[in-house]
């Protein structure tokens, strides 16, 4: 045991770390907000629009209070109002089924393809079921999963056959890129979130939303500060109050500087991870046109392969693994109620949530820590397998 203790415990994600190479630049930015006073909506958070809008490529960004609002705000600028239905992956965060939820639509769930993002050819199918039933559906929200876009291409190509929205929901996969178009430019409307662990966080929650339509943009600025029409005190649809603090715009500036940088080192470490783990794992695809945030290094263990022992093993190793997500959202006490699309139709996600295993990703995970992973890893999974499966490999 005293081997173990004097290895050093490896962040699974080190925002001190990050927090240590820009704090002069942070503090004064904190600095300046404390002097001009003007907290809500302040100078910063139209500047960190501009510079959102830029990054993104797409024409309009509106910041708001965090990535859940921001799919929220987006749902009701589509239209999305109780009876709507809306193709979900099952897959994902809860937000994003949350929102149609609260919105009292109707929650189609689709399942995985072999990345965890939405399966395009189970899209199709969700889709004609659900028009034949006489559901109104009205769009399909997208995630990109542990920061890797969706197959947008195809999933482009229902939406048209079918005359329904994408909603992009991006919370994992700000700074990615597909097909030379990134991440919040890719579907009818996106959303992203700030949240700290995201790839760009905050000190706090935040998120904001992008689109090329003037129309809905205005609706969700309308939206974000209680409906409001031309004057504060004409209210012209019953709206929220979302904004993003100018405390945290003035925060995600300087990360923002930061952040293409932030974005190579993520991939560095994923394409040492890929190198050394595609014969232990199957490990997530690295494609020329297609580049993920890696928000998440999600690796998925062979089916034998006892994953509960796997992670007490690597924890008393100091390497901490995460699962993303222990149960798909049609399993979950609060959607299970939304049962259009049959179980087995579903399975790829149960299978896939019992043998994910999310490893220590960030931009400053130094190699030395990385090789401690791999080999921890490595031995472990070989030991922690009872038999050879024939996936290792996909
Ligand atoms: C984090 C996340 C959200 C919600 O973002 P918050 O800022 O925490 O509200 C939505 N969808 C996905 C896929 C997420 O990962």
């Amino acid at each position: 045991m005293a081997f173990v203790t004097e290895l050093s415990s490896i962040e699974f994600i080190d925002l001190k770390m990050q927090l240590s190479q820009i704090r002069p630049s942070i503090d004064t930015a904190i600095a300046r907000v404390l002097s001009h006073g003007q907290f809500i909506l302040g100078p910063e958070v139209k500047q960190l629009e501009e510079q959102l809008a830029t990054f993104t490529g797409a024409q309009y960004s509106l910041t708001c209070a965090n990535g859940t609002d921001a799919l929220v705000l987006a749902l009701r600028a589509l239209g999305v109002t109780a009876g709507s239905a809306v193709c979900v992956p099952t897959f994902t965060f809860a937000a994003t089924a949350e929102a149609v939820a609260l919105l009292g639509g109707e929650v189609i769930f689709v399942d995985s393809d072999e990345n965890y993002n939405i399966c395009p050819e189970k899209l199709r199918v969700a889709c004609h079921e659900a028009k034949k039933a006489g559901l109104n559906l009205v769009g399909i929200i997208t995630v990109d999963l542990f920061g890797l876009p969706a197959a947008y291409e195809v999933i482009h190509e229902i939406a048209r056959e079918q005359d329904l929205w994408i909603l992009g929901d991006a919370a994992q996969s700000f700074g990615a890129v597909y097909h030379g178009k990134k991440a919040g430019n890719l579907a009818t409307i996106s959303t992203t979130s700030f949240f700290p662990a995201k790839p760009l966080g905050c000190f706090g929650d935040g998120g904001a939303i992008f689109t090329n339509d003037a129309e809905y943009f205005e609706t969700m600025k309308s939206l974000r500060v209680h409906g409001q029409g031309t004057h504060k005190y004409d209210n012209v649809r019953i709206g929220y109050n979302s904004r993003l603090d100018t405390l945290q715009a003035a925060i995600l500036l300087e990360k923002l500087k930061i952040f293409p940088e932030e974005l190579q080192k993520r991939q560095a470490v994923a394409a040492r991870y890929a190198s050394a783990l595609q014969n232990v794992v199957t490990t997530p695809p690295m494609e020329r046109n297609i580049q993920s945030a890696w928000a998440q290094y999600t690796v998925r263990l062979p089916e034998e392969c006892n994953r509960a022992a796997l992670i007490e093993l690597l924890k008393a190793e100091g390497i901490p693994a995460q699962i993303y997500y222990p149960n798909p959202l049609h399993l979950q006490t609060g959607y299970r109620h939304y049962q259009f699309t049959p179980r087995k139709a579903l399975q790829n996600a149960e299978n896939f949530s019992k043998r994910v295993l999310s490893l220590p990703m960030h931009p400053y995970l130094l190699p030395r820590e990385q090789d401690r992973v791999i080999e921890a890893l490595s031995k472990l999974v070989s030991s922690k397998t009872k038999a050879v499966s024939q996936n290792l490999v996909v």
